[in-house]
């Protein structure tokens, strides 16, 4: 007889990922393409020091450059901004070394051996920001929902809108693997884990960006990790909501 592990339930976990500082690191092509959109679109020779990018969302981002930078926060100009960045965005991206995680392909494959676990995205980049980014790094097609920084500018509505996406999607494959049980929020910010605690989820704190690993642990996630290439308490987690993988 097989020993008795975790009985499984059913149900599906959500794994929503943030990208800039825990999928990849860029190398600074998101700031290079805001500055060339700024330049480009409303004459600043130099953005602005004072706005924060990390963990934020590029709306937020942008409407404080628009601010500091005497720019009105039209909706005009906010469409003006996006078309600039994203036209520029490539290029940057060519163009600056970067690189994707410790650990990263190797987690999604771990994750993907589950048909009961789905991955997105949580982030403060626009959709198709994101898209250009992980398209860059051959990583956007792991990812079938999310939730974006295109209209919100807190990241507190960006996590809502992913659990949802969540939700969706495991209604969607509802019949093979049931309701939502669990999400889990990763990403290298404060940003991330006070967002991913608004949402009730489990949250995961990673030093791989800007932040430092005793910033985040003030912030009391779930988990710090160093980074992303031992995984083994984050599949432990989910084999003990879902029960035994399969
Ligand atoms: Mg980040």
């Amino acid at each position: 007889m097989r020993p008795t592990s975790a009985p499984y339930k059913k149900g599906m976990y959500a794994v929503l990922f943030d990208i800039d500082g825990t999928l990849i690191q860029t190398g600074g092509a998101g700031q290079l393409g805001f500055a060339r959109a700024f330049a480009d679109q409303f004459g600043v020779a130099k953005l602005s020091g004072e706005v924060s990018f990390a963990g934020r969302s590029d709306r937020a981002i942008a409407l404080d450059l628009m601010r500091a930078h005497d720019v009105p926060q039209t909706d005009e100009n906010w469409q003006r901004f996006q078309e600039a960045y994203l036209g520029n965005l490539p290029a940057a991206l060519a163009e600056l070394p970067g690189t994707v995680l410790p650990g990263i392909p190797a987690f999604i494959a771990a994750l993907q051996q589950r048909s009961d676990v789905a991955i997105g995205l949580l982030t403060g980049n626009l959709r198709r920001g994101a898209e250009a980014k992980l398209t860059h790094y051959e990583l956007w097609d792991h990812f079938p929902f999310g939730g974006f920084g295109d209209l919100a500018t807190d990241r507190n509505e960006i996590a809502a809108t992913a659990l949802a996406a969540a939700n969706d999607h495991a209604a969607a494959c509802n019949g093979r693997s049931g309701p939502l049980r669990e999400a889990m929020v990763i990403g290298d910010t404060v940003h991330d884990v006070r967002c991913g605690k608004s949402i009730g989820a489990y949250t995961v704190a990673v030093p791989t960006g800007q932040t430092s690993a005793e910033t985040l642990s003030a912030e009391a996630p779930d988990v710090l990790l160093d980074d992303l290439s031992d995984c083994t308490p984050l599949l432990e987690r989910i084999g003990a909501v879902l029960g035994t993988a399969r």
